[in-house]
């Protein structure tokens, strides 16, 4: 199974979309990508859980 995530499917105006084999590694790339693109230094509850509901299993 692969997992995906889009930036705008959580209401970011961004481009970046990652996709990987297992879901817990997505959330580092994620996580890397919220530090360096949009300054976010702590993925917070509330963000996660956002995160998390608009990662896609195909
Ligand atoms: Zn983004």
């Amino acid at each position: 199974m692969a997992y995906s995530f889009k930036c705008k499917d959580i209401g970011m105006s961004c481009g970046f979309e990652v996709k990987t084999d297992k879901q817990e590694e997505l959330l580092p790339v994620i996580q890397a990508h919220a530090k360096s693109s949009h300054g976010i230094n702590e993925v917070t509850p509330d963000l996660l859980k956002k995160v998390t509901a608009a990662i896609r299993k195909a």
